[in-house]
C-alpha cells in the first residue's frame, strides 16, 4: 500500500461527516397546488398554465386540499407532529424560471415538525434520524438548453410551476453516506406506501439535497456545510457525499477552510463543483403570503385523515414474521413495495404453507431476475405463480428438480409459472400396476410406520402417499395412490 493512501485513510478516520437531507417529494394530485391546472408528467411544454402558475399580475391562489390531505398523510406516517395552523411564506428570488418572483412556500410556521425514521445501521441494529420538518411548497417552471458548448437557445417551460411539493428536511443526525442512502431508501419506500407519491426520479417526482459537513471526531460542534444540489438517484448521492468529504478532508488537511455553498455533483467524472456561494444567495426576504388564509387542519380533519394511513413498511414486516414464520430478510423482500406485499400475502394465504412461497421466493425467484436485471416486479413468475408452485411440491404432486426446470423453462419463455407448468406437466403415471409395485416397494421398507398404521393410526397413511409420489418423483396419481395404497394397507 502506498504511503499516501495510508494517510488518506489515516485523516478519513480523524473526521467524521455530518450530513442532512432535504427531499423534495411531488404530491401525486391531479391539478397543481393553487390552481386547476394538470400536473400531467411530459404535456407539450407551457399547456397545462393559467394566469396562477403562470404568476400574472392580480391572479390569487387557491390551495387544493387534496394537497394539504396528501401532505398530512406523509407527515403522519413520518412521525411528524402535525400543526394546527401552519403559514404560507413568500419565498422571494429572481430565476427565468419563476415568473412571480417569489415561491410560495412554508417558513417559520410549517405544516409538520418533529418526525423521526428509524434506520437500520451497517453494524446491525437500529438509529433514529430526527426529521425536522415537512413543509408544503410550490415548485418552479424548467429551463431548457439546446446547443453543444455555449447554449443558443434557453427555453422556459412552465407546465411544472404549481405543481405541488413536500419538502421534508433531516436533522444533521446522518454520520456517513451509507447511513444518508439507507435513510433515502427507508423514506422512499415510506412514502411510496401511503400513496401521496410516485416518487419517480427520472420524472423529478423526488429530489434530495445533501448538506455535509466534517468535524474533528470528538468535537462537539459542527463544521461548516456545503450543500449538494439535485442529485438524481441515491446511488449518486452516496457517491456525491463520498466524494464531497474526501475533498472537505483534503481541504483542511491542507490548511484550509471550508466555504459554505452550493455544489453540483457531475455523476460522470464523480465529482463535486462550486456553483455559487450561500451567504450571498439566501436573502430570500421571506414574508407571510397576503393572498393566503392561515393553514388550519384541526382535530378533526386529522383523523380523518389518519383513517386513510396504511400499515407502514417497517410494521408489515414484523407483522407478517410472526404471520408467516418468514424471517426478516425475506419480509424485507417481500415488502419492497405496498403492491408486492399485498400480492405475496393474498397468494400466500392462500397457499398451504406460506413459508414455502415466501422460501421459493429467496430462493428460487431472485436469483433468476438478478441473472435476467429484472426487478421483483418484472418477474414473469407473479406470487399467485409462486404459490402455486409452492403447493406443487407441498404435495408431492412435482420433485424440487421439476420446479427448477420448470422456472427456468418461465424465465426462458416469460410466461407465468401456472401456464408453463400445464404445458410441461409431467405426465402422470397412473396405471395399477406400475404404482402398485412402488406401493409394496415403499411398505417393504417402512416396518414401523404400517405397525403404527395396523395399531390404528390411519392418519400415517400421509406418509405413504408421500413416500409413493417421491418414488415416482412426483409423477404418480396422487388420488390414485390413496385409493390402491387404502386397499393394500386395509
Ligand atoms: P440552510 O438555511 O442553509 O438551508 P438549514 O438549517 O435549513 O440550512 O439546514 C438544511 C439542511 O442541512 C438540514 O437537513 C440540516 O440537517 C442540514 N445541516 C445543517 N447544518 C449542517 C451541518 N453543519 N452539517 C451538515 N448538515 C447540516
Ligand atoms: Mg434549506
Ligand atoms: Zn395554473
Amino acid at each position: 500500500m502506498s504511503t499516501v493512501s495510508e494517510a488518506a485513510v489515516q485523516a478519513g478516520s480523524k473526521y467524521e461527516p455530518v450530513i442532512g437531507l432535504e427531499v423534495h417529494v411531488q404530491l401525486l394530485t391531479a391539478t397543481k397546488i393553487f390552481c386547476a391546472c394538470s400536473t400531467q408528467f411530459g404535456a407539450p411544454p407551457n399547456t397545462n398554465v393559467c394566469p396562477v402558475c403562470l404568476g400574472l399580475p392580480g391572479a390569487l391562489p387557491v390551495l387544493n386540499r387534496q394537497v394539504v390531505e396528501f401532505a398530512v398523510l406523509a407527515s403522519m406516517a413520518l412521525n411528524c407532529r402535525i400543526s394546527e395552523a401552519s403559514i404560507f411564506a413568500r419565498k422571494n428570488y429572481f430565476y427565468p424560471d419563476l415568473p412571480k418572483g417569489y415561491q410560495i412556500s412554508q417558513y417559520d410556521r410549517p405544516l409538520a415538525e418533529h418526525g423521526y425514521i428509524d434506520i437500520e445501521t451497517a453494524v446491525g441494529g437500529t438509529k433514529r434520524i430526527g426529521i425536522t420538518r415537512l413543509h408544503l411548497e410550490e415548485d418552479a417552471g424548467k429551463s431548457l438548453h439546446e446547443g453543444f458548448s455555449d447554449a443558443e437557445h434557453s427555453y422556459i417551460d412552465l407546465n411544472r410551476s404549481g405543481t405541488p411539493l413536500a419538502e421534508i428536511v433531516s436533522e444533521p443526525d446522518l454520520r456517513s453516506p451509507e447511513e444518508a442512502f439507507e435513510y433515502l431508501t427507508r423514506l422512499k419506500e415510506i412514502i411510496l406506501y401511503t400513496g401521496v407519491s410516485d416518487c419517480n426520479m427520472e420524472e423529478g417526482s423526488l429530489r434530495c439535497d445533501a448538506n455535509v459537513s466534517i468535524r474533528p471526531r470528538g468535537q462537539k460542534e459542527f463544521g461548516t456545510k456545503t450543500e449538494i444540489k439535485n442529485v438524481n438517484s441515491f446511488r449518486f448521492v452516496r457517491q456525491a457525499l463520498e466524494y464531497e468529504i474526501e475533498r472537505q478532508i483534503e481541504v483542511l488537511e491542507e490548511g484550509g477552510r471550508i466555504t459554505q455553498e452550493t455544489r453540483l455533483y457531475n455523476s460522470t467524472e464523480g465529482r463535486t463543483y462550486g456553483m455559487r456561494s450561500k451567504e450571498h444567495a439566501h436573502d430570500y426576504r421571506y414574508f407571510p403570503e397576503p393572498d393566503l388564509l392561515p393553514l388550519v387542519v384541526d382535530r378533526a380533519w386529522q383523523e380523518k385523515i389518519k383513517d386513510k394511513l396504511p400499515e407502514l413498511p417497517e410494521a408489515r414486516r414484523s407483522r407478517m414474521v410472526n404471520e408467516y414464520g418468514i424471517t426478516m430478510q425475506d419480509a424485507g423482500v417481500l415488502t419492497a413495495t405496498r403492491s408486492l406485499a399485498d400480492q405475496f400475502e393474498e397468494a400466500a394465504r392462500a397457499a398451504k404453507n406460506p413459508k414455502k412461497v415466501a422460501n421459493l421466493v429467496q430462493s428460487e425467484l431472485m436469483g433468476r431476475l438478478k441473472a435476467k436485471n429484472l426487478e421483483i416486479e418484472q418477474s414473469p413468475i407473479s406470487m399467485k405463480g409462486v404459490a402455486f408452485s409452492a403447493d406443487l411440491v407441498e404435495s408431492g404432486a412435482i420433485s424440487g428438480k421439476m420446479l427448477k426446470d420448470l422456472y427456468d423453462l418461465a424465465f426462458e419463455r416469460s410466461q407465468d409459472f401456472p401456464v408453463v407448468y400445464e404445458k410441461e406437466k409431467p405426465q402422470q403415471i397412473s396405471d395399477d400396476a406400475t404404482i402398485e409395485k412402488m406401493i409394496d416397494e415403499v411398505i417393504a421398507a417402512s416396518p414401523k410406520q404400517l405397525e403404527q398404521y395396523r395399531a390404528g393410526k390411519t392418519t400415517i397413511i400421509g406418509f405413504f402417499v408421500g413416500q409413493v409420489m417421491k418414488a415416482s418423483k412426483g409423477q404418480a396419481n396422487p388420488e390414485k395412490v390413496n385409493e390402491l395404497l387404502k386397499k393394500k394397507l386395509g
